[in-house]
């Protein structure tokens, strides 16, 4: 699973100080890879998407474009403000096929001309399904990855693409799992910053607003749940930062002489020289999580990161032992720490806590 795409930055903005999975990203190494040069055994679980989840949301896209995209255009036509049967499309996964970088790249073309079309003033297509983005993450060209929102939507009045973001999540009462609605939003985020880029040398990306619409499904078989669009400013702060990020741990490699690297030995020989910092959502998003959370033994965030925030960047699980054990304190927060700690540990087993084991 290699960590390029949107889905790479959106694990980098949940850890923006781990330079290790940065780098994972700029350098198109997979993880398993990286899994297998820094432990010496591959990898042991599954990764990756689970396969019925894949297959759901491609039946639901599939239901949305197929008949002349014919329940694309009826769910975005009260949105867009134009009459379904008025709307027009370009299909870009119907006109070249497959995922191959020569297929991805004659879409980013077909995309490029569109877009050029639209700065022209000449008729472009209402709906453009499946096109080909580039972004560029840490100010080079060599750095330029793929970004494929699920449609492009025309907005008539402004003269501009909006990014429509496609999810079999379903909706109930109106409302979205969390996860699932903050994922989404944090993708549109990323095609909004690949099209604002793509725009800027034509000249209209102030044409576009920081939105962008969104489809997931009703709770009834793979019918969708009516379009809405969101603004999405905080995501594409966050988003933002996460590129100022790329562009940092890019030059980093360069002063390490590691920028060339292309394989997974390579970069397992650099990894002991990049920042990780090992926190909860590693556990759950990056492969790499049993190795950092060795190598952050003695830090708080094996703990949690409750107890991470509540032990601080100063009091690392020794220090913390030794002011349960009644050790003096040096600052403010030892001398808060030490009484709370005792007082936690006298709410549970005592005896297994001053020999320093798990409670
Ligand atoms: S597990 Fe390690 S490499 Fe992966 S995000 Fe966490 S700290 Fe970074």
């Amino acid at each position: 699973m290699s960590l390029s795409g949107a889905r790479g930055l959106i694990r980098v903005a949940h850890n923006p100080t781990c330079e290790l999975q940065a780098a994972m990203m700029l350098t198109r190494v997979r993880e398993q890879d990286v899994y297998l040069a820094l432990a010496g055994t591959a990898y042991p679980g599954e990764y990756g998407e689970r396969v019925s989840a894949r297959r759901r949301g491609a039946q639901f896209e599939k239901n949305l474009y197929q008949d002349g995209a014919a329940v694309l255009r009826g769910t975005l036509a009260p949105l867009l403000g134009v009459a379904a049967d008025d709307l027009t499309v370009r299909d870009l996964s119907e006109e070249v096929r497959g995922s191959s970088t020569a297929a991805m790249e004659e879409r980013a073309r077909r995309t490029d001309r569109i877009l050029m079309d639209l700065a022209a003033d000449r008729i472009v297509p209402d709906l453009l399904i499946q096109p080909q983005l580039q972004l560029t993450l840490a100010g080079n060209l060599a750095s330029a990855i793929f970004i494929a929102p699920d449609v492009l939507a025309l907005d008539r009045q402004r003269h501009v693409y909006l990014p429509v973001e496609i999810k079999s999540f379903i909706v109930r009462d109106g409302v979205v799992a969390q996860g699932d609605r903050d994922g989404a939003r944090r993708q549109a985020a990323i095609q909004l910053l690949a099209l604002a880029q793509e725009l800027i040398p034509l000249g209209i990306a102030d044409r576009l607003p920081e939105a962008a619409i969104f489809i997931f499904a009703s709770p009834f078989g793979m019918r969708p749940h009516p379009a809405f669009a969101e603004q999405l400013s905080a995501e594409l702060f966050e988003m933002r930062r996460v590129l100022d990020t790329m562009a940092q741990v890019r030059t980093h490699l360069q002063a390490l002489g590691a920028d060339a690297i292309a394989d997974a030995e390579a970069l397992a020989l650099a990894a002991p020289r990049l920042a990780t910092t090992y926190q909860e959502s590693c556990v759950a998003g990056c492969l790499l999580a049993q190795i950092c959370r060795q190598h952050a033994a003695a830090q708080p965030t094996i703990l949690g990161d409750r107890a991470a925030q509540t032990l601080g960047e100063t009091i690392d699980l020794p220090r913390a032992l030794a002011l349960l054990h009644g050790a003096p304190a040096t600052d403010e927060r030892e001398a808060w720490l030490g009484p709370a700690l005792r007082e936690a540990a006298a709410r549970f087993d005592w005896s297994t806590v001053v020999q320093g084991r798990a409670a």
